[in-house]
């Protein structure tokens, strides 16, 4: 058989993961692969640690060496190359190399070039040191800005996955940090009564946060914003999101979409014949809603690039879609979310379960607290999303969850896994299969929840609230405005002092007391329902949203 020419734009994750899948699979073909940056492979979801040193060595970061992929995969790989054209009847590119242009013809093209840090237009923006990171020289600059001019204070724009680590980086190495957000929540992809907890850990550790806010004006050392407030700043690090990096594709005429997201077919192919693309410059399709979406993350063009690589040599694989799985750290809590939120959603079309539960059984030392939001279609039962927070166990949890949404399980189908489970790992009933457990209740109609959203509604509705947490939980925690207070333990012999003519919401801290409370009132023939997660969702995103 004739030896083909692949030529790989961009060699980084979905490049590289193509490049050597494709080696394997194929010998003898000619792999050559042009990357406009001096390193191919290198770590960029590692860049953030560096800052701080928690990744102490910057060569570390470089998780391939060029030479190795030449010598064990006889890939010919091209660095500091930049793809400048295509000419897809001729079926070549053009690029340019030590400020000179080549040309390089090929049999399949394949695109891997990412997506870039959006800038916004801001006056005064070219009067401050202003940064973004992407990759090892934009992480080069940062660290020789903090080595010569060593900063006091760093300002971060954009609360998203890179802006919260860069936060927390550079608190860690004695630098003040301020962050500011265009949105009321911190990472705002996630729904708010999760995300109020990211946002409250960054300001216990130190980090000013700014949210709703915008930068109006810059002045040298000194951001104006949008709420009126001036922040002092030695530099600005601008992380408010990513658009793929698709101008060669926008040049030839390639259907492209969303922020200019590349159209690609069930074969990774473009509109283009011989053209095809991964990563994050492609638009992929939600599993779950079946939308277009973007989905920057490292996993998604690890496998896409694999799989293409599996489509070029003939294998039966095709682009399935992604339902978007991720985890940032802050500090000492972790954030996880897998498939749809709230937000994406349309009210009415699903069920919702708030649960706090502990990451491994109570009585054995070091147990910490798991708070995990499960959403379901209400009437196929299947698992739309999921998000969790706390100190650990949450990516265990959130990883569980997500293959059960790519493998169609529903809400019911949760009670039925078989986790490994000794006291200091898990526990007998594990948070997911508690999800499970509350799920069924749900919709059996055995409990009927009301969220927290739903708090000041009721009260006008005049739905009487009864807290039946201890008194010192109530005096300690707080309590929701006009509640009733019986304890739970008293329940039976205090139950006649509520009024017959009300409906009820009882809640507790977590939900479950309360669930019991709601088993009993209901027997007792009240019309009543559980606040779903009770005191713990509703206190801070109470507070926040006032
Ligand atoms: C700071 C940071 C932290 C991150 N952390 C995480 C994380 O924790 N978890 C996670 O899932 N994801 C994370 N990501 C996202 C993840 O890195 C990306 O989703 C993934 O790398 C996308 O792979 P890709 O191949 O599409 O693009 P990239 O890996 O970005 O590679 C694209 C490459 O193409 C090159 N290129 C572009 N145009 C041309 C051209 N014309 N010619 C030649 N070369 C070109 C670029 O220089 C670039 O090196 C992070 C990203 C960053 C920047």
């Amino acid at each position: 058989m004739k030896k083909k020419t692949i030529v790989v734009v961009g060699g980084v994750a979905g490049g590289m993961s193509f490049a050597n899948r494709y080696r394997r699979l194929n010998i003898d073909d000619e792999i050559i692969v042009f990357e406009k940056g001096p390193f191919v492979s290198f770590a960029n979801c590692g860049l953030p640690y560096h800052i701080s040193g928690e990744i102490k060595s910057r060569q570390s970061l470089l998780v391939v060496k060029e030479e190795l992929l030449q010598k064990r995969f006889n890939l010919n790989v091209r660095s500091n190359s930049e793809v400048i054209s295509i000419n897809p009847e001729q079926k070549k590119i053009q690029y340019r190399s030590n400020q000179e242009i080549f040309e390089q013809s090929y049999d399949e093209l394949v695109i891997s070039t990412g997506a870039k840090p959006i800038v916004p237009t801001i006056e005064g923006l070219d009067l401050i040191p202003f940064f973004t990171l992407r990759n090892i020289p934009d992480l080069d600059k940062i660290m020789l800005q903090i080595k010569n001019h060593h900063p006091k204070h760093v300002s971060i724009l954009g609360a998203g996955f890179i802006g919260l680590e860069l936060a927390e980086n550079l608190k860690m190495r004695g630098i003040e940090v301020a962050l500011i957000e265009k949105s009321r929540d911190v990472l705002p992809v996630l729904d708010p009564e999760v995300s109020i907890h990211a946002k409250i850990a960054l300001i216990q550790n130190g980090i000013d946060v700014y949210t709703n806010n915008e930068i109006i004006k810059i002045e040298p050392n000194t951001l104006y914003l949008k709420s009126g407030q001036e922040v002092k700043t030695d530099f600005l690090i601008i992380s408010i999101g990513v658009a793929p990096d698709t101008t060669l594709l926008k040049n030839i005429g390639a259907n492209l979409g969303m922020k200019g997201g590349i159209i690609v077919d069930y074969n990774y192919q473009i509109s283009i014949p011989h053209i095809y693309a991964v990563g994050d410059a492609i638009i992929v399709k939600n599993q779950i809603s079946n939308q277009d979406t973007l989905i920057p993350l490292a996993s998604p063009a690890n496998r896409q690039g694999r799989q293409l690589a599996d489509i070029l040599s003939g294998l039966n694989v095709y682009n399935k879609g992604s339902i978007g799985t991720s985890i940032v750290k802050v500090f000492d809590m972790s954030f996880a979310s897998t498939g749809l939120t709230e937000k994406q959603l349309t009210k009415g079309t699903y069920h919702v379960i708030h649960l706090l539960a502990n990451d491994h059984a109570s009585y054995y030392p070091g147990a910490t607290s798991i708070h995990l939001k499960v959403i379901f279609d209400k009437v196929s039962h299947q698992i739309l999303g999921a998000q969790a927070f706390g100190q650990k166990g949450v990516d265990k949890r959130i990883d569980i969850i997500s293959t059960a949404i790519k493998a169609k399980l529903t809400i019911t189908d949760l009670q039925e896994l078989e986790f490994t489970y000794a006291p200091p790992y898990s526990s007998a009933k594990d948070i997911v299969n508690l999800a499970g457990y509350v799920g069924q209740n749900i919709i059996l109609g055995i409990s009927q929840s009301v969220q927290w959203y739903d708090v000041e509604m009721l009260k006008n509705e005049g739905y009487l609230f009864i807290d039946v947490r201890s008194f010192i939980e109530r005096e300690g925690f707080g309590y929701i405005e006009g509640s009733m207070h019986i304890d739970i333990d008293e329940l039976y012999l205090r139950y006649q002092e509520i009024p017959k003519d009300k409906k009820l919401v009882v809640y507790c801290q977590s939900g479950t007391r309360s669930y019991n409370a709601e088993r009993f009132l209901r027997a007792k023939g009240f019309e009543v329902y559980n606040l779903d997660g009770s005191y713990s969702v509703y206190d801070q995103i109470s507070k926040e949203i006032k």
